[in-house]
């Protein structure tokens, strides 16, 4: 009898593919295997192993696998229900599935490139035909699978390239890739041993004949005069000493070398203990445990610096005694250095931590931990694309900040929202998910107050700590009365100096980097434009270049208008860029830090700054969003948000949800461990009901309000909303495809079809776009509506005009 398997592959087609396999390989396959095959006349891919049957295809003549590379399944069967739920929910490919849940290095295919490791040294451990591909690489910087077959002469490769993998010897393309390092700045502080004067005074004559060693010390008191942490390269230049001199006297129990970032974490009580809860924290654990009984999700509301990590760790605890594994969602990794470190206080070696951004052999590691279930993978730490890591055994899931953008996927494909999949993924292995936030989503909280979800809540900072006072400034009026100092308002300015008077930090927020993102003529009123995008471009001024934000189009700053030619060029509108500079020349003897795209662009950029800011070596901060998600300083006592009304004025249906969001969450910087913070708002519509909402923290108020526009204007979450996109360079062709398409949804759907509209910016990297959004009433089938979808979709992909163009389809597109 022939034997069949059908298998996954890399690919966005919407079916398996079935090849041959004889009996001894059926009887040794096992699903979520993978096996090299020859896809179309050359084409080499790793699939995976779906189904395994004796049923031949009748549309064509299976091939054979050239061979199979696993020994066991490295996918399991969870994941492969989970898989089938995610591409049917967000109607893509399970190859698309399997390409965005496998790290690189699993999936070999006759592309992909492979280099020479050059720290690979002991080439004695390598057998023949691993030699020769190693060899070939002295000669060749790289290589191709495909070459690989022509080297050896043979068509089975794969084994031989991964076994290379597996020894270092070689690597695969992948970008620069960032490493996890929470410990980045060396500190030194005084040993407690000589906190009294008597002691240090015995210290000093002790090393009066070590010069070096006292001119150390000397300089430490000098510098120490300025209540910050010291810096232990800024002691050795200072002090001209070398760090071997700080090093001995570390051995000599006279200086403490230290990290910051452990250090916060073991200032407050010195073991690894789980913190205490305070009574208002134990009820919500024990508020959580009993909705859990009933329900499989709890929405957890617990306002800023409520200690939502807190009870989150002790959750996290009860898991890990029953051996379980749990997995920590973090919006984005790269700015949760913190939360890493605070874990990994209690937790140690347990956690692993799994991110897009880390090394292709890191994250295989880690992959291999987790399906090996070893108790140092028993926590994952990451962001959305950890959903996809091998669990076999979970019992938890975090969802932190759980209303956070960053958790939906726009590109590519799956287009999934990691919270929502990690909803799923909780049910297949039955265990509990608590989503947590101070500013829930509006579909969370609806869910919860429907009885779908558990909810909890937790009303009081911890220590007891009063929300930030807020107070919105006019700026229209401030502007009348000529009270305003560039984009400061009098106000703001006094409460920034108030605050640094105190030495306390300041945190100012404005939504948008460079200097300003408009460029206009005076004479004419013509704004340059990038050349590739309908956008005009941001000038960045400490470059003197005009930058598109959308394809990093750059040019340097003209000198005269291109269209008329007068140089009255003039800007508009300002961003982080400005700001900063204007704070400069206003507070000269503070320092001023950027946090932005621009800032953090390098290597470790985050924790770099994130690092001096609670190293206090920066006393204003000024920022984007990133500001909002989720940081924890301790000497914050202002928060300024400079210009509010962009949010408010964002055209989508979401804006003053995530105005209100932005807001809070930022104002929720300050005042987190003494005593209460001030929040100071600057727009021009002080009125406006979110704002006001914002001013006195009025969630529930600013829920109901929302959910009433909702309803009204038919958009989730009582309407499902599935988008489609369509991009093409030649416009017409989108047009026609678009008009085509339109015609076919609305005999299908009717008045819920909207559009096809072209987004703000209707053309970026020269690709002209234009969207139809679908509306599924609360009553109308899911399922019907995607297969009505697809139909429509197959027949215009069976028009030869229409093929070039793009299709994407996004369901819960926001
Ligand atoms: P949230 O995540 O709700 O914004 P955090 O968990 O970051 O709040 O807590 C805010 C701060 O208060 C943190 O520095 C945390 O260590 C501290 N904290 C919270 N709960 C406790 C507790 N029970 N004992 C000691 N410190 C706590
Ligand atoms: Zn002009
Ligand atoms: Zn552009």
């Amino acid at each position: 009898m022939p034997h069949f398997i059908d298998i996954i592959l890399p690919i966005p087609i919407q079916r398996t593919f079935t090849y041959t396999v004889t009996e001894d390989e059926a009887n040794f396959l096992q699903k979520g295997m993978r096996v090299a095959v020859s896809f179309g006349k050359t084409k080499m891919y790793t699939g995976l192993v779906f189904n395994i049957h004796t049923n031949a295809p009748t549309l064509y003549e299976a091939k054979e696998i050239h061979q199979i590379l696993d020994e066991k399944p490295l996918v399991n069967e969870q994941q492969l229900q989970h898989w089938q739920w995610i591409a049917n929910y967000y109607m893509c490919s399970l190859g698309d599935v399997y390409r965005a849940s496998l790290p690189s290095a699993f999936l070999l295919e006759s592309e992909t490139i492979i280099y020479k490791n050059d720290a690979f040294l002991d080439d004695s451990i390598l057998e023949d035909d691993e030699f020769l591909i190693f060899e070939a690489l002295q000669h060749q910087s790289q290589l191709t699978i495909h070459q690989v077959v022509d080297i050896l002469g043979k068509k089975k490769v794969m084994p031989t390239v991964n076994e290379l993998i597996k020894k270092s010897a070689i690597y695969i393309k992948e970008e620069i890739y960032e490493q996890y390092k929470p410990k980045l700045v060396k500190y030194v502080r005084l040993h407690s041993d000589y906190s009294s004067d008597e002691s240090l005074n015995s210290l000093l004559s002790e090393l009066s004949r070590a010069k070096k060693q006292r001119d150390a010390v000397l300089t430490f008191f000098q510098l120490a005069t300025t209540k910050k942490p010291i810096k232990a390269k800024d002691l050795t230049e200072k002090a001209k000493v070398s760090s071997a001199i700080l090093k001995s006297l570390a051995d000599k129990n006279i200086f403490e070398i230290y990290h910051i970032q452990t250090d916060r974490v073991q200032y407050k009580g010195n073991t690894n203990d789980l913190k205490v809860l305070n009574e208002f924290q134990e009820k919500t654990l024990a508020e959580i445990k009993e909705t859990f009984k009933e329900k499989d999700v709890t929405l957890l509301h617990g306002i800023t610096s409520s200690g939502k990590t807190e009870v989150y760790t002790k959750l996290i605890q009860e898991v890990l005694d029953k051996g379980k594994q749990v997995l920590f969602l973090l919006p984005e990794i790269a700015l949760t250095t913190q939360i890493i470190v605070r874990l990994q206080f209690y937790f140690g070696e347990q956690i692993s931590v799994f991110h897009s951004k880390y090394s292709i052999n890191e994250r295989v590691e880690v992959w291999n931990n987790v399906l090996e279930n070893k108790t140092k993978a028993r926590i994952i730490l990451g962001a959305r694309s950890s959903i996809f890591l091998p669990f076999s055994n979970l019992g938890l899931i975090v969802v932190d900040e759980e209303h956070e953008t960053s958790y939906k996927q726009f590109e590519p494909s799956p287009r999934y929202n990691a919270r929502d999949a990690a909803i799923v993924l909780a049910k297949i292995h039955n265990a509990k998910i608590l989503l947590g936030s101070a500013t829930p989503s509006l579909e969370s909280y609806f869910n919860s107050q429907e009885n779908k979800y558990g909810f909890v809540t937790l009303n009081r900072r911890h220590g007891n700590v009063q929300l930030p006072k807020i107070e919105l400034i006019n700026v229209k009026e401030k502007y009348r009365k000529k009270e305003m100092n560039g984009h400061f308002s009098d106000r703001m300015l006094k409460l920034i100096q108030e605050a640094l008077d105190l030495k306390e930090q300041v945190i100012l927020f404005q939504n948008r980097r460079g200097y300003s993102p408009v460029v206009e003529c005076k004479t004419c009123g013509v704004s340059p434009e990038c050349p590739n995008c309908d956008v005009t471009l941001t000038f960045h001024k400490f470059k003197n270049e005009l930058r598109c934000h959308y394809c990093n189009y750059q040019r340097a700053m003209p000198n005269s208008c291109g269209a008329c030619g007068s140089n009255t060029l003039d800007t508009k509108g300002f961003g982080t860029e400005q700001i900063e500079l204007e704070l400069k020349a206003i507070f000269p003897d503070f320092k001023i830090g950027r946090m932005d795209l621009d800032t953090t662009r390098g290597k470790y950029g985050y924790q770099k700054i994130i690092g001096a800011f609670e190293a206090r070596e920066i006393d204003v901060l000024v920022g984007t969003q990133m500001l909002s998600k989720g940081l924890d300083f301790d000497n914050v006592s202002l928060v300024g948000i400079l210009n509010a009304d962009t949010m408010l004025n964002f055209p989508d249906f979401r804006a003053h949800e995530r105005a209100y969001q932005m807001m809070v969450q930022v104002s929720g910087r300050a005042g987190r461990s003494k005593k209460q913070g001030n929040v100071a708002i600057q727009t021009y519509n002080p009125f406006h009901q979110i704002l006001q909402q914002v001013s006195t923290t009025s969630y529930t108020e600013m829920y109901k309000e929302q959910l009433q526009e909702r309803w009204q204007y038919k958009y989730p979450p009582y309407y499902r909303l599935i988008k489609i996109t369509l991009k093409h360079r030649d416009f017409n062709k989108v047009d026609s495809g678009v008009n085509w398409l339109f015609k076919a949804l609305y005999s299908s759907f009717g008045e819920h079809v909207l559009g096809p509209t072209a987004p703000a910016i209707a053309r970026i990297r020269n690709q002209y776009i234009k969207n139809i959004v679908i509306k599924i009433p609360p009553k109308q089938s899911l399922a019907n509506t995607k297969n009505q979808i697809t139909k429509i979709r197959n027949t215009f992909e069976a028009v030869k005009d229409f093929r070039p163009i793009r299709f994407i389809i996004d369901v819960d597109a926001y």
